[in-house]
């Protein structure tokens, strides 16, 4: 039996990885700060003699025995990570330095959960691993972004200076159940808006793109990381590369949810990416993993989530 750290393990994706490596039977301890995530997410899991539940911020030490670490702990929708960008800076950044200090200490391995924004406004599509970016360093989005690309760095950093077991997984747009239902993302946005029978509030022209890969997808991908070799580091990108404009997203929500909403079109952010898709070449060949659930079948799950959700009031 593992013993294994999740921070930010009561928030949307560290609810389902908690509960995963818990039904792989090992022992798992959360971490969170709450301040996004909700003890909602993993309240069914607290019945488990193996699951312990920790309030802490990531910027603050903290000591435990652990064979692993899946650092999470960040807001990642933009209106929360911009609520406090210093706050979102010292998460990504003091955090990683506390949470490699621990797996140095412990000689524990750990992945960091990094993101398709260390990509910025990518001028390379799709996006491969060797592509450093197009990140600006003083725009809205900068204090997640360079964040997140600090970490990167003190990750390798720690590995090379400490030989530290480290993993970078850069993660693309991710839904499914347990997202925060107002924490702004489109998919929850559009599947709320639309099951409200509110207009859909569509950024800019739409003709943006994103790729959008359900949860489950993810978590596959981060333990078949998690168990690659000490030789294989990454980054390597998780995501689905299947690519739709916002528009075709709003349009899909609609059909799905039988809504009558209107689409209606708002300002676009500033700093918003245009176009994002990963290449999973290497996630294919070093990790055995694509992502296998259609966009269909992934937001039929998570309408059905949020309907409950709202039903519940
Ligand atoms: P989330 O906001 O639901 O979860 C983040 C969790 O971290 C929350 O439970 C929050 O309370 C906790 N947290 C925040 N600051 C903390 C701190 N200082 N100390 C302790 N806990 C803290 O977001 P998510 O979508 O589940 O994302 C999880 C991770 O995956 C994040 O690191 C995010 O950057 C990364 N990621 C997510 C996506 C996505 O599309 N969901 C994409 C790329 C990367
Ligand atoms: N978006 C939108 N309407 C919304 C919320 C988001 O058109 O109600 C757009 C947003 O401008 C961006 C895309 O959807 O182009 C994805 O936004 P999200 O915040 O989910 O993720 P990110 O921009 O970080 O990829």
């Amino acid at each position: 039996m593992k013993r294994i750290l999740v921070t930010g393990g009561a928030g949307f994706v560290g609810s389902h990885l908690c509960e995963r490596l818990l039904k792989e039977g090992n022992e798992v301890i959360s971490l969170d700060n709450y301040f996004t995530g909700n003890k909602k997410n993993i309240v069914h899991l607290m019945d488990n003699h193996y699951f312990e539940v920790v309030r802490h911020d990531v910027t603050q030490p903290f000591f435990i025995e652990v064979d692993e670490i899946f650092n999470l702990a960040c807001p990642a929708s933009p209106i929360h990570y911009q609520y406090n960008p210093i706050k979102t800076v010292k998460t990504s950044v003091m955090g990683a330095v506390n949470m490699l200090g621990l797996a140095k200490r412990v000689n524990a391995k750990i992945l960091q959960a990094s993101t398709s924004e260390v990509y910025g406004d990518p001028k390379v599509h799709p996006q491969t691993e060797d592509y450093w970016g197009h990140v600006n360093p003083i725009g809205i989005r900068s204090c997640y972004d360079e964040g997140k690309r600090v970490a990167e760095t003190l990750f390798m950093s720690y590995h090379e200076q400490n030989n530290v077991k480290i993993k970078i997984i850069r993660i693309f747009n991710t839904y499914g159940p347990r997202m925060h239902p107002n924490d702004g993302r489109v998919v929850s946005n559009f599947i709320v808006q639309a099951l409200k029978g509110e207009n859909i509030t569509v950024y800019g022209e739409g003709n943006q793109t994103r790729s959008f890969q359900y949860v489950d997808d993810l978590i596959n991908g981060m333990l078949a990381m998690m168990a690659t070799g000490d030789d294989f580091l990454g980054p390597v990108n998780v995501g689905n590369p299947g690519e739709f404009t916002i528009l075709e997203l709003a349009q899909k929500v609609i059909d799905l949810t039988g809504s009558k909403s209107k689409i209606i079109f708002q300002p676009l952010p500033k700093d918003d990416p245009m176009q994002r898709k990963p290449d999973i070449t290497l996630a294919k060949e070093k990790l055995n993993w694509e992502p296998v659930i259609k966009l269909e079948e992934g937001l039929a799950k998570t309408i059905t989530y949020f309907d409950n959700l709202l039903k519940e009031g």
